[in-house]
């Protein structure tokens, strides 16, 4: 998807197959350099497929900023060196000639040309990010790969008419997110009636993407993540059924579809709801590196591994084996963090 702001940033979401196709319209449309910033939700394969033949990258002279969350014990780098090693892809990551600069997320908000982005994460297998987007009064939210945090939504006793409502305190704080957005871009892969045996796969029954985006008072829902089982008049089926749940709201409800193009049009200036949101959303690299960890356990092979796991991230580790031991480097080191064992001889972890 791109999203192009009033002062020209460009804005591209995820990379799935799509990005060839893009690549070519922004060669056709703009004058080099062609500088953007690629905002990934995660790193499953259909979000990144569509990066090695995104053609903007092959460019010399043009700048591209890449960001996606801060992943478990792999730079974004290497993972998307990855898919493009030699067995895969003849030219390798660091042979693409645009200059990239690679940005690892935690939740919060940062600015991109006029465009503040908001990152919270979504209820995803692995670390998923949703991003919010705000310029000019206008919010543009783009939540897929999602389910909601409540298992018992979808049998909540409603009032007759009234959207469902969410019970999970991470539930609200994702309306929050969503919270007067001119355009919800949803997850919406599944049917109700078809959840409860897709549970825990990280996606939204389209029913209650309607009721997120309700009680959110948004005023566009673009239902998102299609099903790949489901053909055009399914779709169009599912469309309208959500727009009869949305009828009792201003919400404007449709399918989101390839070459699709959509104006929100400038409001007077608001303060961005993300400026409450923390600073610094951008983390400073995988693990901290002054962080000081103190590992307790009296058996040698926890500790071993426990090293093993920390040691790459950059901490400072320190460790005993047993309780005594312990009190008397925590004093004297003050560790930001204790990995500490119950059951130990003499004094015990507690
Ligand atoms: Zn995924
Ligand atoms: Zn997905």
């Amino acid at each position: 998807m791109e999203v192009t702001a009033r002062d020209g940033t460009l804005i591209v979401l995820d990379c799935g197959t799509g990005a060839h196709e893009l690549g070519q319209h922004l060669a056709a449309s703009r004058e080099p350099p062609i500088c953007g910033h690629l905002l990934i939700t995660h790193t499953h394969w259909d979000y990144i497929q569509g990066f090695p033949f995104f053609t903007p990258l092959f460019v010399r002279g043009n700048e591209w900023d890449v960001y996606a969350p801060q992943g478990v014990g792999q730079r974004l780098e290497d993972t998307l060196a990855g898919q493009m090693e030699y067995s895969y892809f003849p030219v390798g990551l660091r042979q693409l000639g645009a200059t990239i600069r690679y940005h690892e997320l935690v939740e919060g908000a940062f600015d991109v040309g006029e465009v503040r982005v908001t990152a919270r994460y979504m209820n995803h297998p692995g670390l998923a990010m949703g991003y919010r987007l705000e310029a000019g009064g206008v919010a543009l939210v783009y939540a897929t790969d999602h389910e909601p945090h409540s298992p018992h939504q979808p049998d909540a006793p409603r009032r007759a008419g009234a959207p469902a409502l969410p019970v999970h305190r991470e539930d609200r704080e994702h309306i929050e997110f969503l919270a007067g957005a001119d355009l919800v871009i949803h997850d919406a892969q599944y049917e109700l009636r078809e959840y409860p045996t897709k549970r825990t796969w990280g996606h939204s029954p389209a029913e209650l993407a309607v009721d997120f985006a309700l009680a959110a008072g948004a005023k566009r829902l673009a239902l998102f993540h299609h099903d790949p089982f489901r053909d055009d008049a399914a779709l169009d089926r599912l469309v309208e059924s959500c727009r009869r749940r949305a009828v009792t709201g201003a919400l404007d409800v449709f399918a989101a579809a390839e070459g699709q193009t959509i104006e929100l049009a400038e409001r007077e200036a608001v303060t961005p709801r993300a400026a409450r949101q923390p600073e610094a959303a951008i983390a400073k690299g995988v693990g901290a590196a002054s962080a000081t960890i103190l590992l307790v356990d009296d058996d040698p092979d926890i500790v071993r591994l426990l090293t093993m796991t920390l040691r790459p991230e950059g901490f400072r580790l320190l460790s005993a084996s047993d309780g005594n031991a312990a009190l008397e480097i925590a004093r004297a080191e003050r560790p930001d963090l204790l990995l500490l064992d119950w059951n130990m001889p003499g004094r015990n972890g507690l």
